[in-house]
């Protein structure tokens, strides 16, 4: 039985939380902390077993080693913001406790994330003795290791990665996003970059898109490429790989609405002057759009998220696709949160699952492809992300990126 110490406590953090306490024999004892203690209490309200839950601010690195030293928990699970990503790593460090997180850093001033900030942290990791994976969410996290899993059995080498996040789910608002909007609209409107040949592709915000058939009947949405962080360590544990892309669907109704905050300037993360004040327009709108836990109960349908990928198999190429179908209800019935918190705190849970039982071990900062994607498909179809893997035909259109 171990110890976990769960950091936030917005959306993800509530499903995290709901999956962990299901399964005591794992998660022993849970510490929720996080910066509203109202929101630690309002989730631990929902549980049948009881928690201990506290307030720390986890960019103040000495506060949050200090709470780490008294809990002494097996393992922190990091599901606040990535802006504390390094601030976490670094209380880990310190109290040497194994870490875990769904999303990698990012500067408050910049809108860029890369894994160069947190790899840098392998040796003092492997120095110390602790272990810490990065991205285990959907997407990151399930879609690195469907990548490999299907390397793993299907192929003899991968040449090419698409992966396809699409949410055929309706909140009926005007305008929401389905996790933080800060972090949601600066990934949006980044530029798009993807992998070919060996080098890395840039292209204008959601410049490039395609109609894309989902399956089991769930209609045709319209996907674009966007940059995403498990592309560059796809790139760099698949030396192999000559492309990888990420494609997110977007409905009609949020690229008009996103394309005119844009506009007016309210998705700008800089300051601005604004009554004798500083504010960043971005962090103003994210206080007037709904928050994301509270699309729970308002939506409907499902996501479906997965990897189309191409290689070769004794000298013969081979295409397959491999995929989760989430229902927003039947995630909101089991955990109070829509799907798209869902299937990135199951996720969250099971990355932690098996390093708390050393089934997956390592000193040092690890991406999820270095693992073995085994344990974590099998807790995929047992927690609530069943998947498929359906062998495309060669003549198959829709599933042909060209
Ligand atoms: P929310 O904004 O709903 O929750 C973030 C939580 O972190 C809030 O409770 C917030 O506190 C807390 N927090 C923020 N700053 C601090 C701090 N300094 N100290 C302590 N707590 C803090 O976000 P989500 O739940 O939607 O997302 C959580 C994470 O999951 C993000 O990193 C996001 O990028 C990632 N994610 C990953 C996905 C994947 O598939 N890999 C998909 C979706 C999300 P407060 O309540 O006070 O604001």
């Amino acid at each position: 039985m171990s110890k976990v110490m769960i950091i936030g406590a917005g959306g993800v953090s509530r499903v995290v939380v709901h999956k962990c306490a299901g399964l005591p024999e794992v998660f022993g004892e849970i510490v929720l902390a996080s910066r509203t203690m109202s929101k630690c209490e309002a989730i631990a309200a929902e549980l049948d077993r009881p928690i201990l839950t506290c307030s720390v601010d986890a960019d103040n690195v000495p506060e949050l080693t200090a709470l780490l030293e008294k809990h002494r928990p097996d393992l922190v699970l990091n599901v606040a913001l990535p802006y504390q990503d390094l601030h976490i790593m670094d209380a880990c460090l310190a109290a040497e406790i194994d870490y875990i997180d769904t999303a990698n850093y990012e500067p408050t001033d910049t809108a860029k994330f890369e894994y160069s900030w947190q790899w840098d942290y392998h040796d003092r990791f492997r120095e110390a003795g602790v272990t810490a994976v990065l991205g285990s969410g959907f997407d990151p996290g399930v879609t690195s290791v469907f990548a490999m899993y299907l390397r793993k059995h299907y192929f003899d080498e991968v040449r090419a990665i698409e992966i396809v996040d699409c949410n055929a789910g309706d909140h009926g608002q005007p305008f929401a996003t389905n996790f933080n909007p800060e972090i949601n609209i600066r990934e949006v409107t980044a530029k798009g970059r993807y992998w070919q040949a060996g080098e890395w592709i840039e292209t204008e915000p959601l410049s490039v898109s395609r109609p894309f058939v989902l399956p089991e009947g769930l209609g045709t949405m319209n996907i674009y490429t966007m940059y995403h962080e498990e592309l560059e360590s796809l790139a760099r544990h698949i030396p192999e790989l000559k492309r990888a892309r990420f494609w997110m669907s977007f409905s009609d109704n949020y690229l008009k609405h996103l394309e005119v905050l844009g506009n007016v300037g309210m998705t700008r993360i800089d300051e601005v002057e604004f009554k004798g004040q500083k504010i960043v327009p971005l962090q103003f709108l994210k206080a007037l759009l709904p928050d994301p836990a509270s699309l729970g109960p308002l939506t409907k349908g499902q996501t479906c998220i997965g990897c189309i990928v191409s290689g070769v198999k004794d000298g013969m190429p081979k295409r397959y696709y491999i995929y989760n179908i989430c229902s927003h209800e039947a995630a909101y019935r089991e955990t109070n949160s829509q799907a798209i918190s869902y299937t990135t705190g199951v996720p969250a849970m099971i990355g932690a699952k098996l390093v708390l039982q050393h089934v997956w071990d390592g000193d040092g900062v690890f991406n999820m492809e270095e693992m073995d994607p085994d344990p974590f498909m099998e807790d995929l179809n047992c927690f609530g992300l069943p998947w498929k893997v359906v062998e495309l035909a060669a003549d198959e259109t829709n599933y042909a990126f060209s």
